[in-house]
């Protein structure tokens, strides 16, 4: 064949006709029908993610998910560790043809614990994405016993099926993140005082649904639909991830480490290898018991982690780093109106002392940023201007002069 005859072995094309005439062993196609064939290949991928179900639920091995956490999450390396292990076992676990040898892998229902605002929500979500499970997030402050004011714990349920677009099966192999569990805690030690509607009894109602245990859940929650049937959950394949603050359980885990001491008569005191600053690493299941969490509810959620408070070094990468960082969202939203945005060093230091300043964590740093960034996101589509650098002085400028510097003030 001369180079002249060269043509497209797909549609016919002749090169002239065409952008790029790609050569293969024996047959060439043109630019326009790789386009083609690239949107057959997406649309194919994408008809297989939303049809995901347990017979193809794609299980990465824990050192992947970890790596997959790692580029959304900064930090917190021993609790990423810990759930990629626990989600690994969680799925290979439901994954698993039914074996006779009457061993039964029991489920790693994971707690975590951690002041508010630092990543335990964010986890649970990235997890969820990542095995592309539907995910429910439930804040366990709203649920009370059967019965009493509030939301029932099959409510929880709801928002699963809810969440899984009511494709059952799909519900039955998601993720639960109960959020707030420590406010479920006993109020008292002596559990016989009061009736406890919100705390010893939710923690009970809740034990058959960690456990595994089929239950039926009203699809569309709440007690205002009377006539509704019931959707039967089973959830022995769901993960339930509990996360809370637990403000005050590092006075239980220094009363156990100084017992402790004082137990082995160490010569040496602990100070010189305790950390001092973050006594929620020694955490174990105790210390969740003596705070008031029921035995049952801990022995239900065994992996326990805990969160790292987030230093300077950190909510400075939080800034810049994870895949969706805030930062790069700026940047995304003014490159769609052709602004080209950056911000110095020395700005984002300025963010990140503000936010601990003003005791906002991570999740201070976006309404920081908002408030720096309104002006400029009010004024500049649609106007001449097509740069915009953030640097300290005018962050300082445009924070003095918001409200929230304002409102702060107040606060503390
Ligand atoms: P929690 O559930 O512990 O209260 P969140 O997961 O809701 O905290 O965190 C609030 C926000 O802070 C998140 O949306 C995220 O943007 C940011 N964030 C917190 N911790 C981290 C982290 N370790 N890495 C990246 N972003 C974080």
């Amino acid at each position: 064949m001369s180079k002249e005859e060269l043509e497209c072995s797909f549609c016919g094309r002749s090169k002239s006709e065409t952008n790029l005439l790609i050569a293969g062993l024996d047959a060439h196609i043109c630019d326009r029908c790789i386009e083609q064939a690239y949107g057959i290949v997406l649309e194919d991928t994408k008809t297989s993610d939303t049809g995901v179900t347990s017979d193809d639920l794609k299980l990465r091995k824990p050192q992947d998910i970890k790596a997959f956490l790692d580029t959304y999450i900064i930090g917190q390396e021993h609790t990423k560790k810990v759930m990629s292990v626990a989600v690994y076992n969680h799925y290979k676990r439901l994954l698993q043809p039914q074996s006779d040898d009457d061993i039964e892998i029991q489920k790693s229902n994971i707690l975590m614990v951690g002041q508010t605002g630092t990543g335990k929500t964010l986890i649970a979500k990235t997890v969820a994405k990542m095995l592309n499970v539907p995910l429910a997030i439930v804040d366990a402050t709203v649920l009370t016993e059967a019965g009493y004011v509030g939301e029932d714990v099959e409510s929880i349920l709801t928002r699963l099926l809810q969440a899984a677009d009511y494709n059952l099966e799909k519900a039955q192999t998601g993720i639960v993140f109960i959020d707030e569990i420590d406010k479920i805690a006993r109020k008292s030690d002596n559990p016989s005082i009061t009736r406890d509607v919100s705390g010893e009894g939710v923690q009970q109602a809740l034990l058959k649904l960690l456990e595994g245990t089929v239950v039926n859940v009203p699809p569309k929650g709440g007690r205002k639909h009377p006539d509704q049937k019931f959707i039967e959950v089973n959830t022995e394949n769901i993960l339930f991830i509990a996360g809370g603050a637990f403000d005050g359980i590092e006075r239980v885990i220094r009363k156990r480490l100084n017992m402790q001491a004082v137990g082995f008569s160490a010569a040496k005191s602990n100070d010189d290898v305790l950390d001092r600053e973050n006594l929620l690493k020694y955490i174990i299941p105790k210390d969740v018991k003596d705070f008031g969490m029921i035995p049952e509810i801990i022995g239900r959620l065994p992996v326990l982690t805990h969160m790292n408070p987030l230093d300077k070094g950190t909510l400075r990468a939080i800034l810049t780093e994870p895949k969706n960082a805030i930062i790069k969202q700026y940047e995304k939203l003014f490159a769609m109106d052709d602004i080209s945005f950056s911000i110095t060093d020395g700005a984002l230091d300025y963010i990140v002392e503000k936010a601990i300043e003003y005791k906002l964590g991570a999740r201070g740093l976006r309404s920081l940023c908002e408030a720096i960034l309104t002006d400029a996101m009010f004024e500049l589509p649609g106007s001449d201007e097509k740069e915009l650098k953030i640097t300290k002085s005018y962050a300082e400028s445009k924070l003095n002069n918001s409200g929230l510097q304002k409102q702060l003030k107040a606060v503390i």
